[in-house]
């Protein structure tokens, strides 16, 4: 039986007896377990602080980019190894553990490139030098510095390898050592990516540490100079910004949660047209990639109610091509669910929105073994009025059709009925219909794509988290960002006023801030 086992303290551990079994999603069968009972977690979070933290503080963002991009390259050479790892914990399709795994090296990689720019420095200099006197010899002067403590990093289950990489990258070019934490469910593909960084030698002390399963009590040991990066439901996130140790000392907590994204089909576009297809092409991606585990995954299709047969019955053909089964199958298109809770959360879900929407569409022929859910697409003409639509996510391969009059002041409020997004999607030529849409709705998402017919040969959908551009939303999405290139580094760093002579300051940390830099 393969033991998922813990890198701590530089050392590989598993837990005491009893363990927690990982099953294969594709065929509901046994295929390892883990456990993180006893391990002590208070010496792990120690060692990174007292040893990994001075070691990459002492090192620039070019060293800490070349360590990121040691670790992509090792991740890129295992990457048929880890597919096939995939299929069996998460019931990824080829296509699906691709996108996770291509999606944890590129993201390593473009923070590797970001270190080589930053070059020969430890910390950044925010905004210029300002004269606090009349004289120019007294001023000031913001740096940003790495945070002391350790970076504690809690993921989902869908995206095993992106989750550990895209929040690792952040931590460590910004210079704070990692404690990352994936769900339980899905860490044999997390230990088997840290596993790999070890047996190459590029894991400095205390820099990388593996907790594979349960948090156990993890949070009691939180300090002052750590940072907490989550990614999860709406409840976790709140339990964990409310934990008696993270309120105590004020530990910065992201959150990246729940998220109704929306695509909104605008009234100019012709049935058939390039941007039509677009906006197909991307809603059908999203129920089925992944089947539909995707954070960024459009849950609600604004379609005008003078385009809806149309675009009904584009997407019903387009989803009529998926092929659920085998995630080892060439032809599959759609794979299980992660794990049997899943299965039954996301079948819950379904009866619900069965209440409060018509059922348009479900996929026929899933497999019985595994934890297959079928397609669904839904229908509701209630608008703002849809209550379970509108309030809650199912997290599987579904999504619901709303009608609106065409309108960008309604787009505008049924977007903002989701209470806070990821990403939303806008399919237009108009630009005053978009530019009406994209203010509208900014403050209500992290990010918006306006596809039209210009991109529609070059988007990958909205559904991509690109490492450049921040990825994160307001309310219900749980208020957090990350990624977004140096913005992202900006919650592992301390910012700092300093205040002297300008000559000695420049002496000190060999130059300072202009209006520009
Ligand atoms: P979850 O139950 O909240 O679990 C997320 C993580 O939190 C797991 O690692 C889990 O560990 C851990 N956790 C649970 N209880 C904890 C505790 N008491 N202390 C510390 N850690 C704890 O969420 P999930 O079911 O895995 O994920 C599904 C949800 O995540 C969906 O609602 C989806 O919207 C959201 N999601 C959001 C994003 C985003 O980027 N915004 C991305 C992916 C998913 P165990 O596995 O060991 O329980």
């Amino acid at each position: 039986m393969r033991q998922v086992r813990s890198y701590l303290r530089d050392s590989w551990v598993s837990g005491q007896e009893p363990s927690t079994p990982l099953y294969d999603a594709g065929t509901g069968e046994l295929f390892a377990q883990t456990s993180t009972r006893g391990l002590d977690l208070a010496a792990a979070l120690a060692h990174s602080r007292a040893v990994g933290g001075p070691a990459l503080r002492k090192m620039t963002f070019a060293e800490r980019g070349d360590l990121l991009r040691q670790w992509s390259e090792i991740l890129h050479g295992a990457r048929d190894e880890l597919i096939e790892l995939a299929r069996m914990n998460s019931g990824n399709t080829r296509s699906d553990a691709k996108f996770d795994i291509d999606g944890a090296s590129g993201t390593l990689a473009f923070y590797a490139s970001l270190g080589k720019k930053l070059g020969d420095r430890t910390w950044l200099l925010d905004g210029p030098t300002e004269p606090i006197l009349r004289s120019s010899r007294f001023v000031g002067q913001h740096l940003l510095l790495p945070r002391g403590g350790v970076a504690i990093h809690i993921n989902a289950f869908n995206f095993p390898a992106w989750g550990l990489a895209e929040k690792a990258a952040v931590a460590i070019l910004a210079g704070m050592p990692v404690f990352a934490k994936p769900a339980t469910s899905t860490a044999a593909v997390t230990a088997r990516i840290v596993e790999l960084w070890a047996e190459a030698g590029a894991i400095p002390s205390g820099v990388l540490s593996l907790l594979s399963g349960s948090a156990g009590d993890l949070l009691e040991h939180v300090g002052a100079l750590d940072a907490i990066a989550f990614t999860g439901s709406g409840d976790t996130g709140r339990m964990i910004r409310g934990h008696h140790r993270v309120l105590e000392w004020n530990v910065p907590v992201n959150v990246e949660a729940d998220s109704l994204n929306a695509a909104i089909l605008g009234p100019d576009v012709e049935p058939g047209s390039d941007t039509f297809q677009m906006f197909v092409s991307d809603v059908a991606k999203d129920m089925t990639q992944k089947a539909g585990q995707k954070c960024t995954a459009i849950r609600r299709i604004l379609v005008p109610v003078d385009l809806v047969d149309a675009a009904t019955e584009a997407l019903v053909d387009r989803l009529s091509q998926a092929v659920i089964g085998d995630p080892d199958a060439r032809a599959t298109t759609v794979g299980p669910l992660a794990t049997a809770s899943q299965q039954r959360d996301i079948l819950a879900g379904i009866r619900e929105l069965s209440q409060s929407a018509k059922l348009v569409w479900r996929a026929e022929a899933v497999p019985e073994k595994g934890y297959f859910v079928a397609p669904h697409l839904f229908r509701t003409d209630d608008g703002l009025s849809a209550t379970f639509v509108n309030d809650r996510e199912v997290f599987g391969p579904v999504a619901t059709i709303l009608t609106w009059s065409g309108a960008a002041s309604e787009a505008v409020d049924l977007l903002a009925r989701g209470g806070g997004g990821l990403v939303s999607s806008l399919y237009t030529d108009d630009v005053d219909f978009a530019r009406e849409v994209l203010l509208g709705a900014a403050g209500w998402h992290g990010r918006l794509v306006w596809g039209s017919k210009k991109i529609a040969d070059q988007s990958f959908g909205p559904g991509t988290v690109l490492p450049g551009f921040v990825h994160g939303g307001p309310g219900k999405a749980g208020g957090g960002e990350e990624l977004g290139g140096e913005r992202g580094m900006r919650f592992y760093m301390h910012r700092t006023a300093i205040q002297g002579d300008r000559a000695l300051l420049e002496r000190a940390f060999g130059g300072l801030g202009t209006a520009q830099s």
